[in-house]
């Protein structure tokens, strides 16, 4: 028999912490390979780690954690469902933007998480892992304020899946505009949730 899903993302997880594939391992406290439920039906991308991800080693823990976690209940669904991961593994130093040569060295892991867990439905968190995921279906992405709320029946890396580009929960800390735009995609994902049987 051939490795568990949990096998396989423990296994990502240690090339993960051990990568030098771009400069930001020498910047890093810890990498963040990313968590969350391997059998989750529903996945979650975010852009990179900040300071008390970076700190911790774990992903959306700091204050877009916090908010996230909120609009995870506003869906109907717990940390423990999902799984939680980024475009970048490492924080870029500054929370500066990342590079299209980290994306480049990075993604692979994404990938590779993406294939372990097979989720039904990704939702990408920003206009990082929008454009990514966008890319990867072969769907034109205008940015993620013309893209965000709508459900994208498709298909990344041989997979049918649904994906659902929202704004960053970051997003929704400064603006109030954007954290209302956030409540309401978070409703909508919980109705597809529901109408998907994947909760
Ligand atoms: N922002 C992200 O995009 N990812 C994290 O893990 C934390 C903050």
């Amino acid at each position: 028999m051939g490795l568990s899903k949990a096998e396989v993302l423990e296994a990502i997880a240690l090339e993960v912490k051990a990568c030098t594939r771009c400069g930001l391992w020498r910047t890093r406290k810890n990498a963040v390979p990313g968590e969350g439920n391997p059998n989750a039906k529903v996945m979650f991308v975010g852009e990179a780690p900040g300071y008390w991800e970076d700190v911790n080693g774990r992903p959306f823990v700091g204050a877009a954690g916090k908010f996230l976690d909120s609009l995870l209940a506003e869906a109907g669904l717990m940390r423990s469902q999902v799984f939680i991961g980024n475009v970048l593994k490492c924080r870029p130093p500054g929370n500066r933007e990342p590079t299209p040569a980290e994306i480049e060295a990075c993604t692979p892991f994404l990938d590779r998480q993406i294939m372990a867990i097979q989720p039904k439905l990704i939702v990408t968190l920003g206009n990082y892992s929008s454009a990514y995921i966008f890319a990867k279906a072969g769907l034109p992405f205008k940015g993620i304020t013309e893209a965000r709320g709508r459900f994208y029946q498709t298909n990344v890396l041989g997979l049918a899946v649904v994906v659902f580009p929202t704004l960053h929960p970051a997003a929704g800390l400064y603006s109030a505009k954007y954290k209302q735009l956030l409540i309401e995609d978070f409703r909508l994902l919980g109705a597809k949730i529901h109408e998907l049987g994947l909760s």
